[in-house]
């Protein structure tokens, strides 16, 4: 029986590295993938999203996007500290589970704002929204 388990334990740790298990474990992350996609196409996460976005200003605070599509959640701060404290490091700040459980918690005050995809990204890459930059350029002239 011992011969047993540690046959199976030396077949299992050859496994992780042989390339049919490798295939195999790569086809259960496409299928989780997959899942994660249905979920963004549900009726469910649409209305969910609509709630939370609704809750947070509606609209992309910078450029006035309203298309929910492109809108995403932001740290106003970008440190994200409270966010943080109150959550898991692991949760990330977007994604069905999140907006569930900020609806859980009742929309809470953590420093989220509702930027559009470009603006959100714009300004992780630049630390600045190219709107707002020129935004500030025309109230200097
Ligand atoms: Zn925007
Ligand atoms: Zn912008």
């Amino acid at each position: 029986m011992s011969e047993f388990y540690s046959d199976r334990t030396r077949s299992d740790r050859k496994c992780q590295y042989c390339k049919s298990c490798f295939k195999a474990r790569a086809k259960e992350r496409y299928k989780g993938d997959k899942e994660k996609y249905k979920s963004w196409g549900s009726k469910n996460y649409r209305k969910v999203k609509r709630e939370v976005m609704d809750a947070y200003g509606g609209v992309c605070q910078c450029c006035g996007e309203a298309r929910i599509e492109f809108l995403t959640l932001d740290h106003i701060n970008q440190d994200g500290a409270e966010h943080r404290r109150n959550t898991d490091p692991n949760t990330s700040c977007t994604g069905y589970n999140f907006y569930l459980r900020l609806r859980r918690e009742g929309f809470p005050d953590w420093g989220l704002q509702v930027l559009c995809a470009n603006c959100n990204t714009a300004k992780g890459a630049y630390g600045e929204c190219p709107h707002v930059t020129e935004r500030k350029l025309a109230a200097q002239e």
